[in-house]
């Protein structure tokens, strides 16, 4: 069901190449999407709807939801689930709240100060997948964030559904009634990262466009970055599980299948020093997974080239392996949780110890899961406040800190080659511009 790769004795140098890994050529899926963005491009509304209809198999009036659709998907929406996106939402809210930055002032000189000021984006797109499953909660942790940098206008979009009328899911419009979001649009996949790049009659372009999504989603966003900002490319999930004789295997292999569940291409890692909590890990795999819904789904998660079970000579080369890995979720089920989850340095969100699983961070933990997959997270965070927030230096100098200043831009312009940025200093202490 699972395999298994056996780095026992030394670990080889190119580490990050021998572990599993999903190959999602989205350099392939470019090619299929740089048409669908051009059309949208052109034809901005009309596109948008062709492709929808070819995609989705859904046809649109329009892609805008109308405000009386996402206020019934309200009033429809189940007293559990309200409440629990609630308090999901009011949890994000505490831990995103947190993240904002205060504008900090330095004075460089008497007279010269840098003003660092964090001003958030001023329209984004925020993409909430529906294609396999049905993710309000993606809704939660796009736009908490959003929200809190202080973003003015964002709009969320999500596919159509066809036995919803065309409509994004009832609970994902239930979850943007909740968190108080008006514009939303119907529209999925390499498409509705166009529309929000280029504008249409319908919806206004965006700056910059976030969320996870599928391969389609992932390339369309690497396309038309630049011209938009996008976060991270999170694409299909990943759960690395880095465990040793004290975990519970019923408990790593049931973290493992809640994220395999998520895609065909979901990734499952556990890693290992113990032969003992492998092979037992091993043993509780089938039962649990024939037992669960989305079973099929799951076993071709865990068979795929993309999972395994690693096996290490201790601890110490478990945190090299996890390192290199750099999984989007990284659980920590050793001894010593804490200590062990302090070392590691690359991974989208860590989970330490028993009672801190992926799931609770899916969902309610407060930490947001859109996370970087596929080793980015060596590089990248996942969404946040900063996210939605450029830095902008603010330099205000006084003339007499600028006349300290001069001798050394003058000598810097003559080193570049570039005496005119020489020039426009003395022109101010009566020298001219030559
Ligand atoms: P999706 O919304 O990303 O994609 C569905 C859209 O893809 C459809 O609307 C359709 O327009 C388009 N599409 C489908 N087939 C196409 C084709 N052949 N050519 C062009 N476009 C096509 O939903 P999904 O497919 O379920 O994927 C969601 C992904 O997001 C999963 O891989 C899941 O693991 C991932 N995810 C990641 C995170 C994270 O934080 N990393 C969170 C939630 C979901």
């Amino acid at each position: 069901m699972i395999s298994r790769i056996d780095l026992r004795g030394s670990l080889p140098e190119n580490l990050r190449d021998v572990l599993p890994r999903a190959e999602l050529d989205v350099e392939a899926a470019l090619a299929q999407v740089r048409p669908v963005c051009e059309d949208v491009r052109h034809r901005g509304l009309a596109a948008v709807r062709e492709l929808t209809a070819r995609f989705d198999g859904v046809e649109l009036e329009s892609t805008r939801v109308p405000a009386d659709a996402i206020a019934a998907a309200l009033a429809g929406l189940g007293p559990d689930v309200r409440a629990a996106l609630e308090e999901s939402i009011r949890r994000a809210r505490l831990v995103h709240r947190d993240q904002r930055r205060t504008d900090t002032t330095t004075r460089v000189v008497p007279g010269g100060t840098v003003t660092e000021r964090w001003i958030p984006v001023e329209r984004v797109g925020l993409y909430v997948p529906g294609g396999r499953a049905v993710y309000p909660s993606s809704v939660v942790m796009n736009v908490v964030p959003a929200q809190e940098a202080g973003v003015p206008s964002l709009a969320v979009t999500s596919p159509p559904q066809a036995e919803f009328g065309g409509l994004p899911h009832p609970t994902i419009l239930a979850a943007c009634a909740l968190l108080g979001v008006e514009e939303v649009y119907a529209v999925g996949g390499a498409q509705a990262v166009a529309m929000f790049a280029y504008g249409t009659e319908e919806c206004a372009p965006a700056v910059m466009v976030t969320g996870p999504g599928n391969i389609y989603v992932a390339a369309a966003k690497r396309l038309l970055k630049g011209r938009i900002g996008i976060d991270s490319e999170a694409g299909p999930t990943e759960i690395a599980i880095l465990a040793d004789d004290t975990a519970d295997a019923a408990h790593v292999a049931a973290d493992l299948i809640s994220q395999a569940e998520h895609d065909v291409i979901a990734a499952a890692v556990l890693v290992t020093p113990s032969e003992r909590l492998a092979e037992a890990v091993e043993k509780e795999l089938p039962g649990q997974v024939a037992a669960t819904r989305h079973s099929e789904r799951i076993a071709e998660a865990l068979a795929g080239r993309q999972s395994g079970i690693v096996l290490v000579s201790g601890l110490e080369d478990g945190l090299k392996v996890v390192d290199a890995y750099a999984a989007e979720h990284l659980e920590i089920q050793t001894a010593g949780a804490r200590d062990v989850a302090a070392r590691v340095r690359n991974a989208g969100a860590i989970f330490v110890g028993p009672y801190s699983p992926v799931s609770l961070g899916d969902y309610m933990a407060g930490s947001n899961h859109v996370l970087p997959t596929g080793g980015c997270a060596c590089h990248s965070s996942g969404l946040s406040v900063q996210t939605f927030l450029r830095g902008v230096h603010v330099v205000d100098y006084t003339r007499e800190a600028l006349a300290e200043a001069a001798a050394h831009v003058y000598a810097l312009s003559e080193a570049e080659d570039l005496p005119a940025h020489g020039a426009a200093v003395r022109a101010r202490f009566g020298g001219g511009t030559r």
